[in-house]
């Protein structure tokens, strides 16, 4: 099969969602990879933030094939190992009292705002249910997360969307407290609005937030689908604005390529979810959570260290260079407002060059695997600069 052949039966057979990079990927290794025609790409994307340990880590693929030898998959009647090893050390690295394991970043945010509501509906009564998300944030595309996603252009069809979500403008923080009011139950944001073009909340705002959270006992609900394991250079991009929200949601990175969502609950939101509450068939699949569980161990305080020094060395690099207008990140999730060239052009010349990176809005976003190493980090940057300089 050659690569047009691919590309037809896709476009035949796969609904019209994704809009294609003309680019097909038949394997990889560490951040490189290959098309079927045998030519290398740098990967600057790890799959959305995904392959935190790169492409097919070996200790990764070691410890997912033998759970897949061991035991695929069985019912959440049941107590596995895998998942409970996965939740002790999930919660124990991050100070949180449970965690729920789901399959992916919005059905993460579904939970986080159900634990949120039932948590104030029981306490207060029905009518406290409201969260007030922020503008340009992006927190899943099922109907409800679409509704939690700040963003209008992304509420035009699919009505009637779910109730109870009002949106503040980020980082002004008098239009936040001009939208709480008795029907308010909790605030939900991203600390760096990834999808929104990778736009990090200020420390006081955010700050500010807290405090009002705890004044005003709502339920602070933390996005880190995208900066959470280790992403911005901590375990937990809450760790860089010294907060503890009340919970946490994480997906992308975590299962190191297969699917996992988490909701991590303080002790305060961690029994409000009783039986039957809640649920998932797939939720904390053993071959899923054995590779997690290898990345949570990979992701130590050295591991973090060299993400921070990675990110800094592609900082200093990218604001040397004259079509960069402003560079915005942290750690290895970097955007890239640029003064000349659209996002898009560079996303097409850097594939056509052998470097996969990615958009978010009209921004150039930089989401590397976690363990890139410096010269798959050179060569990137080298065709990176030579798309940007040209
Ligand atoms: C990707 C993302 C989501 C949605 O995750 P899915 O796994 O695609 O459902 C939600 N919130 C943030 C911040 C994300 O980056």
């Amino acid at each position: 099969m050659n690569h047009n052949d691919l590309a037809a039966q896709d476009n035949e057979y796969i609904a019209n969602t994704y809009k294609r990079v003309d680019v097909d990927i038949i394997n990889g290794k560490g951040s490189t990879c290959f098309d079927l025609s045998g030519k290398k790409y740098i990967d600057f994307t790890s799959g959305i933030g995904v392959n935190s340990l790169g492409y097919c880590n070996s200790d990764w693929s070691r410890a997912v094939c033998n759970q897949a030898q061991t035991l695929n998959h069985t019912g959440n009647y049941y107590y596995t190992q895998p998942q409970a090893a996965l939740a002790e050390k999930l919660t124990a690295r991050t100070d949180y009292s449970k965690v729920f394991f789901a399959n992916s970043g919005a059905e993460a945010n579904e939970c986080a705002i159900k634990i949120a509501r039932k948590h104030s509906v029981d306490k207060y009564g029905k009518h406290r249910n409201c969260i007030i998300s922020l503008v340009n944030s992006f927190h899943g595309r099922t109907v409800t997360t679409l509704s939690a996603t700040g963003q209008d252009q992304l509420h035009q069809h699919f009505f009637p969307f779910t109730a109870g979500f009002k949106y503040a403008q980020a980082n002004d923080i008098e239009d936040l407290k001009s939208k709480l009011d008795d029907s308010v139950c909790g605030i939900m944001c991203e600390l760096i609005q990834g999808e929104g073009g990778v736009i990090p909340l200020e420390q006081d705002y955010v700050k500010q937030i807290t405090q009002i959270c705890h004044d005003n006992s709502l339920t602070l609900i933390v996005d880190e689908i995208q900066t959470g394991i280790g992403r911005t250079g901590k375990l937990l991009c809450a760790e860089h604005y010294k907060i503890k929200p009340n919970i946490i949601t994480l997906a992308k990175g975590l299962g190191g390529g297969l699917p996992i969502g988490a909701v991590l609950m303080d002790s305060e939101h961690s029994s409000v979810l009783s039986y039957g509450d809640h649920g998932s068939t797939f939720g904390g699949n053993p071959i899923v959570c054995a590779g997690a569980e290898v990345v949570i161990d990979k992701i130590n305080e050295d591991f973090l260290c060299d993400v921070t020094a990675k990110g800094k060395r592609l900082y200093s690099e990218l604001s040397k260079c004259k079509e960069v207008e402003t560079i915005a990140g942290m750690g290895l999730m970097i955007g890239l407002h640029l003064k000349s060239k659209s996002a898009a052009y560079v996303m097409a010349e850097c594939a056509s060059k052998g470097l996969l990176v990615l958009t978010a809005k009209d921004r150039l976003r930089l989401l590397p695997s976690l363990n890139i190493n410096d010269d798959e980090l050179s060569e990137g940057m080298r065709i990176l600069m030579s798309v940007l300089d040209a």
